[in-house]
């Protein structure tokens, strides 16, 4: 099974929100308005997290999406 791993270059986030309408369970604001990548605990965190197979093109059509290139994977 292949894992993917997503983080957000904060430093670089517009708060465009593509990711949040793309990928609303993998991505959220924080609260400076700064995209994230929702944790296991339920928080918001720059990452890496791993998600899940299923939901890696997703992942993949936010990270092309946005539009400061702020969505990383490996
Ligand atoms: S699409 Fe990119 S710029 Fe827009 S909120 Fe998400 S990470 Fe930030």
């Amino acid at each position: 099974m292949t894992t993917t791993r997503v983080e957000i270059d904060q430093s670089v986030c517009q708060s465009a929100r593509y990711c949040l309408r793309t990928a609303p369970g993998i991505f959220a604001l924080g609260p400076d308005d700064i995209a994230g990548v929702k944790d296991a605990d339920g928080g918001i965190t720059a990452g890496p997290v791993d998600v899940l197979p299923d939901q890696a093109s997703l992942v993949d059509t936010a990270a092309w999406e946005c539009p400061a290139a702020a969505i990383l994977t490996h």
